[in-house]
């Protein structure tokens, strides 16, 4: 199966950003075979016409609380405690399989819609069997391009059995576009025994693992970091979600142990999580990456999250990120974002031999139009309305504007009565 896109304005990522121009970027068998201008003709072979689209590498969104998505700015003025109280204990329980399914879908919907190809999808909503079921099923069912993490929180279910469960139905031998990661709570957040369990299972099952770490406070970044380098945890593969409160040696840490980092931009501002580290953390060696984290107060779109970046850390209080480019905050949306997710080699780049996860882009909208630089107007003046056609290991899932495969209307009519369903539920079980 041979897919040529013609003409289109290539933009590339690896080694570093680059405008290619004019060319073509011929895929096979799902996979980036060749980019270039004037690639021969396929015979048999679709041909997709991407004349005054900018051609880029699908987006990667490291950290997404994706259940959320019926709770879109149900409270935009939140801080971190009222989130904490109003979504994670008061609305969280009130969500049925059904809910998890329905919110799960909808939301990897909404990143294919945007550009957004692979999405880590940080699943603490209280899992039972059968919520954590419902949730894999929906990221599957949504043809992105997914890592699943999964958490088992506070729930009484035994962590090593039912995590080996979880691998084992869902990601064992499936293979496909979704895989899977232990979400851990954490030595900021869980006691010593649990944490030491979290990690036992991700080593045991041969996974990575993402956490809420450096996110509260400098006292607590220091002492859960400490937590995981004299157990020997930091030989895992982990992902440090927010690290707002790292020092720079703590970040050179986190680097030469393999560690990336998901930085949340809006929700760290907003909440009050703190100043976003982009480039503290890159500066150290770390990769970094950007995370939309929750809609219930901010944004599910990577363009929202490039210029929110690109903006902090241009703007840095101690001035020393002024060289903070576009590039860069496309190289964090990108191929970045693919190493920090563990799918270095796999997405994030036009390289041949990775799997065919594209956006193209319009540049015929009065948003868009003139675009002297095009990674420039990707970064600061595209929006989910420029995402023309969108593929995920080279099968297209949006074409001419529309999402295939889906039908749009009848997912949100899911999403609207299950939005209805867990606020009243919520309502109910507090006053009960
Ligand atoms: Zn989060």
């Amino acid at each position: 199966m041979t897919i040529l896109i013609r003409n289109g304005i290539i933009v590339d990522t690896e080694p570093e950003p680059v405008v290619i121009g004019p060319a073509d970027v011929r895929i096979e068998d799902g996979k980036i075979a060749e980019v270039g201008p004037g690639l021969a003709d396929v015979p048999g072979g679709e041909v997709i016409d991407a004349s005054g689209r900018i051609v880029l590498p699908g987006f990667v969104d490291t950290h997404r609380h994706t259940w959320q998505a019926g709770l879109r700015a149900i409270e935009p003025d939140m801080t971190f405690g009222r989130y904490f109280q109003r979504v994670l204990r008061e609305l969280a329980p009130a969500y049925r399989p059904d809910d998890i399914y329905a919110c799960n879908l909808a939301g990897a919907l909404e990143c294919l819609d945007a550009g957004i190809t692979t999405l880590v999808d940080w699943s603490h909503m209280r899992p039972t069997r059968e919520r954590t079921d419902a949730a894999v099923r929906a990221l599957r069912d949504s043809g992105v391009r997914a890592v699943f993490g999964y958490c088992l929180g506070d729930s009484p279910q035994d962590l090593a059995s039912e995590g080996r469960r979880v691998f084992d139905e869902h990601f064992g031998t499936a293979g496909g576009l979704v895989s899977m990661m232990i979400a851990a709570l954490g030595p900021e957040i869980a006691g010593a025994e649990h944490v030491l369990d979290e990690w036992r299972l991700a080593r045991d099952l041969g996974l990575p693992v993402t956490a809420h770490l450096g996110g509260g406070s400098p006292e607590s970044a220091t002492e859960g970091l400490d937590f995981l380098r004299v157990n020997g945890l930091l030989e895992t593969p982990t992902m440090f979600v927010h690290a707002n409160h790292y020092d720079d040696d703590q970040f050179k840490l986190i680097a030469e142990t393999g560690g990336g980092v998901s930085v949340t931009p809006v929700d760290e501002m907003t909440l009050g999580v703190g100043y976003p580290v982009t480039g503290r953390a890159r500066a150290a060696g770390a990769p970094v990456s950007l995370g939309a984290d929750t809609v219930t107060c901010g944004p599910g779109d990577m363009f929202s999250l490039m210029r929110a970046a690109f903006t902090l850390e241009r703007g840095r209080p101690d001035g020393a990120g002024r060289d903070f480019s576009t590039k860069d905050a496309l190289r964090v949306a990108t191929i970045e974002g693919a190493r920090v997710a563990g799918l270095g080699d796999v997405t994030g780049s036009l390289r041949p031999g990775k799997q065919a996860d594209l956006v193209l882009l319009r540049t015929d909208t009065l948003g868009m139009a003139a675009a002297h630089d095009p990674i420039g107007a990707v970064v600061l003046n595209a929006d989910t309305s420029a995402v023309d056609t969108v593929l995920v290991a080279g099968r297209v899932v949006k074409r001419d504007g529309r999402l295939l495969h889906h039908d749009v209307a009848a997912v949100l009519a899911s999403l609207a009565e299950t939005a209805q369903a867990v606020t009243v539920g919520a309502v109910t079980a507090v006053s009960a």
